[in-house]
């Protein structure tokens, strides 16, 4: 689980590469990067979203997925991955608050 910063500790880190490197050589791969060559990744610590939008009709959701990041240490090319794949959990210890509102009665009335 992240610390409620959002920071991945080292043997979830751990985790998410031997997840990766583990897929990589299933289907034969030797964890080379399909742009440069480069075999050397690195996980960022943070987890990261994609967020959006669900319209169901008239209703919207807004989602969030959590991934984690493998970043070529070369050339920069990016692999995501739904955290919950790769062992970590996609919540963080404590929520950090979004000072998101509804939007609706947020106005000041002038
Ligand atoms: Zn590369």
């Amino acid at each position: 689980m992240p610390d409620k910063f959002g920071y991945l500790l080292p043997p979830e880190m751990n985790a998410a590469a031997a997840q990766f490197e583990k897929w990589e050589k299933e289907r034969g791969h030797d964890l080379e990067c399909e742009v440069c060559g480069n075999i050397v990744w690195e996980v960022p610590r943070t987890v990261n979203a994609i967020i959006g939008d669900a319209v169901d009709g008239p209703a919207v959701a807004k989602f969030r997925l959590s991934v984690v990041l493998f970043v070529c240490n070369k050339c920069g090319n990016t692999k995501t991955f739904a955290a919950s794949y790769m062992n970590v959990s996609p919540y963080s210890e404590e929520a950090p608050e979004t000072g998101e509102t509804s939007g609706e009665g947020d106005t000041d009335g002038s």
